[in-house]
């Protein structure tokens, strides 16, 4: 007994192992987490200099309050000479007021100087805060995406190799003929076998000849007469 019907089945799994083997070679996943990690090392690279600003400020306000410390220590200084009775000579007098003016003006400064980084500063940590939520939102879409292709690919792989086993298993009930016959019609139909239904030929839904549907009942090889596809009745 010619069994088409094995030879369908088997036809019908390398149907799936072709669309299995394209989707394992698909790697469109592959680009979007490559373009996701690529953004999330720009970003990194982004954080780590803002952070270095960051920290070049801090510097820089400690330094000016130090500044602004010595100043008016400065100032007090010449405060307690002036009020304290040691200035008599009204020309060292008015060169210590004139003195305190230029400490007051240069305090005065350095504080308009130290109120800008602080500015900055605070400008900077909005950012760095911003900048670290979005890293965050970018490397949780990244593993998640990553995870699911892992498990498609996975999945994949284990229906893949359970094909195999069973196309191996299914072949050892086919005749050797009969399916170099399969493979040798496969080079010009994707899918040789067919179901004859109704009467109709499942490849080309054209109606089988009655002659043909006679043929089908004998032990016989049977093409359709329209398509050239080995047909068969279940
Ligand atoms: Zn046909």
């Amino acid at each position: 007994m010619i069994n088409l019907q094995k030879l369908w089945d088997m036809q019908q799994l390398e149907a799936r192992q072709g669309k299995i083997e394209r989707m394992l070679k698909q790697n469109d996943i592959v680009l979007e987490l490559r373009r996701i990690k690529r953004n999330i090392e720009a970003g990194q690279r982004e954080f780590k200099s803002m952070k270095e600003r960051y920290r070049a400020l801090e510097r820089e306000i400690d330094q000016e309050d130090y500044q602004v410390g010595e100043l008016k220590k400065q100032i007090t200084e010449l405060n307690g000479k002036l009020f304290g009775g040691e200035m008599l000579n009204k020309k060292e007098i008015a060169g210590a007021e004139k003195r305190i003016a230029a400490l007051k003006r240069q305090v005065n400064e350095t504080e308009n100087a130290g109120i800008m980084l602080l500015e900055e500063q605070e400008i900077l940590k909005n950012k760095l805060l911003k900048l670290s939520e979005i890293l965050k939102e970018q490397r949780e879409e990244f593993y998640l995406l990553r995870e699911r292709y892992y498990q498609m690919q996975k999945k994949n792989q284990d229906e893949l190799s359970q094909i195999i086993q069973s196309k191996e298993k299914l072949s050892q009930g086919i005749d050797g003929e009969v399916m170099q016959l399969f493979y040798k019609m496969q080079e010009k139909l994707k899918k040789p076998v067919a179901k004859v239904e109704d009467g109709v030929c499942g490849g080309c839904h054209m109606t089988v000849t009655f002659d043909k549907l006679k043929e089908l009942k004998k032990n016989k090889i049977v093409k359709c007469d329209n398509c050239g596809r080995l047909i068969f009745k279940k």
